[in-house]
Order: structure tokens, then sequence, then C-alpha cells
């Protein structure tokens, strides 16, 4: 997605509505070298943000991880963020919070850096789409432990692993990876959350290794309401064998079927997903709970 060339109207910036040209930062920012930043991804459907009170929740709980005190308070930003998408005359948008330590001082030790915060969004309709299925690859990287990486934060840091598993797949025909934590247990993909699906069961990993999305808790909260059972433990990879269905959740993403997952690059051994039936229905019942617009 090339934001600049789509990007319209204002940016929130440390309090003030800006044009997205005017909000530059220098080379010098820390951040930018230490990765002491955390961001969130929320989305608004229809004109109505989706879960803005959690999603700003996890932005505060991430900042706090850093050591950052941010000076907005939750009140303030939730406001910031439904004024943004008005005075931008979004109705479906992505919406990306972001905060950070300037460049006052660029030693790692400067934790009394400037901290500058901005909320940045724009349209996005992406929706359930019945068409389109992941292959995914599992990863040769792991998940640290839950000890070594604050698993439910979204700081930058957390994405260097992402990031760095992801260039595994670059030029192959695979759309994501999926990582297994340390101790070889199924963990999430690069940026969202895997069920399974077996005899109409939703199956899932237990979300000490990864993070506890807030579109994961919304599929298992859909699923207690149309007595759909649900089942959180360790998954390995031998037990994929036994599903019916697999499919990724996430803000951005929403529901996504996964067709197959290879666990070597030239994708000899590898799990085939043929069904989706209960993929389409969760994602149907997630798309009627947004709000959004079925394709
Ligand atoms: N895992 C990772 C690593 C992610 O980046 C995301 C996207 N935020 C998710 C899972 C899904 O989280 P959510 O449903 O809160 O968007």
């Amino acid at each position: 997605m090339k934001v600049k060339e789509i990007y319209k109207g204002y940016i929130w910036y440390n309090g003030e509505f800006k044009s997205w040209q005017e909000c530059n930062i220098h080379v010098f920012t820390n951040s930018l070298h230490y990765s002491s930043s955390a961001f969130e991804g929320i989305r608004s459907y229809n004109g109505r943000v989706f879960k803005l009170e959690e999603h700003i929740d996890r932005f505060l709980y991430s900042t706090s991880i850093l050591g950052i005190e941010c000076i907005y308070t939750h009140r303030q930003l939730c406001d910031a963020t439904i004024e943004l998408i008005e005075k931008n005359n979004l109705e479906n948008s992505y919406i990306r919070p972001l905060i950070w330590r300037g460049d006052k001082e660029l030693t790692i030790k400067f934790i009394d850096n400037d901290i500058n915060v901005m909320i940045a969004a724009y349209d996005y309709k992406q929706s359930f789409d019945i068409q389109k299925t992941l292959n995914l690859l599992v990863t040769s990287w792991r998940k640290a432990p839950a000890n070594s990486m604050p698993h439910q934060a979204k700081t930058a840091g957390n994405y260097v692993i992402n990031i760095t598993a992801l260039s595994e797949i670059k030029g192959t025909a695979y759309d994501d990876v999926l990582f297994l934590d340390n101790e070889d247990y199924v963990a999430e993909l690069s940026s969202s959350n895997i069920f399974f699906v077996q005899d109409g069961a939703l199956i899932t990993p237990i979300a000490n290794c990864c993070l506890n999305g807030i579109t994961r808790k919304t599929i298992i909260e859909i699923a207690a309401r149309n007595n759909i059972q649900v089942v959180e433990k360790f998954i390995t990879l031998e037990e994929l064998r036994y599903y019916d269905e697999a499919f990724a959740t996430g803000t951005a993403s929403e529901v996504v079927s996964i067709k197959s997952i290879s666990f070597d690059k030239e994708g000899v051994d590898k799990v085939t997903f043929s069904d989706n039936n209960v993929t389409v229905t969760i994602a149907e019942l997630y798309s009627d709970l947004v709000g959004a617009n079925r394709i």
C-alpha cells in the first residue's frame, strides 16, 4: 500500500491536525535507531470505529512497556481518532496511531526524550473475500519465549523477527509465514492469529507466545454466541493433518482462509485444507458484527 500516494487530508500530530506533507521526522529520531516506538492498527466501518477503546487500551499498554508516558489520555486519543476520520471524511478506513521517542538525544539510555504521537487514517475497504486463500511457509525463525518478548505489546521491536522471517519468502509464491514458538508449538503469522477447524469446532494456540489479537478475541466471542466450541491449546505441526480448515485473523485482514501450510520451502512436506465452510460462516458473522459492506 503506497500510503503517500493515497493519503488525503490530515494527520493528528502531537495534538494538532496537520497535512501529511508537514509530518516529517529527523534522521536522529531515537526510535528509528532503537525501535522504541509503539503503534496500533484500527479500522472504521461505515463511519464507526470498531473496538476503538480496546485498541487505545493496547496502545497505552504498549507505550507503558517501553517506559514511555503518553501525555494524552485514553479519552483524548479516542476523541482525536473519531475527529480525524470525520475531518478526513472517511467511512471505511485503516487507522494508525504511533508513539515514538524524538530527536532531542540519540543515545539509547536517554529515555526522557521528547515523545511524539500521531494518528493517521486512510481509506481502506478490504473485506472478506471468499476467493482469497493463503499459502504459508513454516519459518525457521521462532517466536521468543514470553519472558523474552512482550508479545501483548505492539512495539516496533516485536516486529523485527516478523520482518526477518518474511524475507525468507521474498520472491516465492508463499503469502505469509507461520511461526512456531521456542518449544515448536504453533504461534501466529507475521501479522495475524491462526485458527483451525476440526469437526465444526475452532482450535487456536494459547496466546502466550503470540499477540492475543483483538480479532482473535472477537472471533472467540462470536463462536460462543453461536454455540461453536473453541479450544485454546498447544498445537504441534503433526496434528495439523487432522484439521479440516484453517484461517487467519487480524484487524487489517479480518478473516482469511488458509489453503496450505508447507513445512519446507520446496513445499514437499505440507498440509492442504480443502474445506472452508466454517471459515466462511465465521467471516460472515465477523463482517456483520463490524458492520462491513459484504463484497
Ligand atoms: N499477531 C500479530 C503479530 C499482529 O501484528 C496482529 C495485527 N495487529 C495480530 C496478530 C492480530 O491482532 P489484531 O486482531 O488485534 O489486529
